[in-house]
């Protein structure tokens, strides 16, 4: 009876590791570079090309999938706190979904808590177009891609130092790119770290 009584609580025991081991396993949420998946059908897509695009809205409406047309093209909105890229913080650079222009850094990204992916600055003066926007009722000024000339988001002045913007920006036209290189050297470096103590 003790004997049974045993073994009972041992078999316990171990379901109860098995759980708890279960639930300590991090899950890890894998964001991968997205150019891959949007730039396919698109002929204009590049990183390196510069010169201006001009599509109508129905070429556009053929190349682009419906979610990017939507918002890049119809001046949509995506729901705040959808994108992956909202909390991204690896290092990198966003380009345009819709043509590959560079237009941010993640060094220039914060956690502006508006629930879309927030920039301070972009890449460079050409790499935005601003043009006030009435609409809504509201005074804002709309940020489109300076090769594309598509919807990106609005910039507002109550971003963080050292330019004071916030560019709030739909994940859905955004195209995320590691960097590879300093990415490795992270890696490496983490690695060195680890061998030793734990962080
Ligand atoms: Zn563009």
């Amino acid at each position: 009876m003790r004997l049974e009584k045993i073994i009972i609580f041992i078999l316990a025991c171990s379901v109860f590791q098995q759980c708890s081991y279960s639930q300590q396993t991090p899950s890890k949420i894998v964001i991968k570079d997205t150019m891959d998946d949007k730039k396919t059908n698109n002929p204009v897509y590049s990183n390196t090309d510069t010169s201006s695009v001009k599509l109508s809205e129905e070429e556009w409406k053929k190349i682009l999938p419906a979610n990017v047309y939507q918002i890049a093209r119809e001046k949509g909105t995506e729901r705040p706190w959808t994108s992956p890229l909202e909390t991204l913080t690896a290092k990198g650079t966003y380009y345009c979904a819709v043509c590959g222009n560079a237009l941010f850094l993640s060094d220039t990204k914060f956690e502006s808590g508006c629930g879309w992916p927030s920039f301070y600055q972009p890449v460079s003066k050409t790499s935005i177009i601003y043009t006030p926007d009435n609409s809504h009722g509201m005074k804002r000024v709309e940020v489109q891609c300076g090769r594309c000339e598509s919807h990106l988001g609005h910039v507002f002045e109550d971003g963080p130092p050292p330019t004071g913007l916030r560019y709030c920006i739909n994940g859905v036209v955004l195209d995320f790119k590691k960097a590879q290189e300093i990415e490795k050297n992270f890696k490496k470096d983490k690695d060195n770290k680890s061998s030793g103590k734990e962080q």
